[in-house]
């Protein structure tokens, strides 16, 4: 079953929902590392993306990603917003005009998402950011897209494989954004944008589960 343009919006609508739920959470996380304000941040551009949503409502999803996109860009201060912008910024190029999303089409989306991010942010895996929760998370949808697995499952191994990456970034060492100025005392703790990241691709397997 392809993902269609009702799905892309109840996903939106429940990354919403969830980063603010998540928005105490985030916030702490970003406490010892950072400004503790990625909860706020998120919690802040997703509000702006919900009000704006249905502008684009009836539009194909190419159209619908670059409007989440811009809107975060626009609203949301710190690292995050421009590089979660720029991701869904590209998302919706690599999906425009199209009205559903084959699994190919869901790989393509994230890797010109991720590719944006690294592109905006110069980082690579292992610099504890949300690039370590993304890489594995793309990979293993890839993978399973290569051997036919169905959406439903692609979708929950690439959630499964985020969560993995997230805790994963706990015994890095930060080298960019707020928590590299902390150097080694950036050991031992979670990077937020790492958990905003797979609470996002959550959401996506979630909502079409
Ligand atoms: P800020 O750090 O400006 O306060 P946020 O707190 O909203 O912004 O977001 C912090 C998150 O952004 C980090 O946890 C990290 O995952 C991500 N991040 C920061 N800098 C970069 C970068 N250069 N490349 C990729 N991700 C980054
Ligand atoms: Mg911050």
């Amino acid at each position: 079953m392809p993902i269609t343009t009702e799905d892309m919006l109840r996903w939106i609508n429940q990354v919403a929902t969830v980063l603010h739920e998540n928005r105490d959470y985030l916030t702490q996380l970003d406490s010892p590392i950072g400004d503790a304000d990625h909860g706020i941040n998120m919690d802040r551009g997703f509000k702006a993306v919900i009000a704006k949503l249905p502008t684009v409502a009836t539009m194909d999803i190419g159209s619908i990603l670059k409007t989440v996109g811009s809107t975060l860009v626009s609203t949301v201060g710190g690292a995050s917003g421009p590089l979660y912008g720029t991701a869904f910024l590209r998302a919706g190029m690599a999906t425009s005009g199209k009205n559903e999303l084959y699994e190919a089409d869901v790989v393509s989306m994230l890797e010109a998402a991720l590719e944006g991010i690294k592109a905006r942010g110069k980082a690579q895996p292992g610099e504890k950011t949300m690039v370590d929760a993304l890489t594995p998370a793309i990979a293993a949808m890839k993978e399973a897209e290569q051997h036919n697995v169905r959406m439903a499952q692609m979708l929950r191994r690439g959630s499964d494989a985020a969560e993995e990456g997230m805790k994963a970034t706990i015994p890095l060492l930060a080298t960019k954004g707020r928590a590299s100025y902390l150097g080694e005392r950036s050991i031992g703790h979670q990077d937020p944008g790492a958990t905003s990241s797979w609470l996002m691709l959550k959401a996506l397997a979630d909502t079409c589960a």
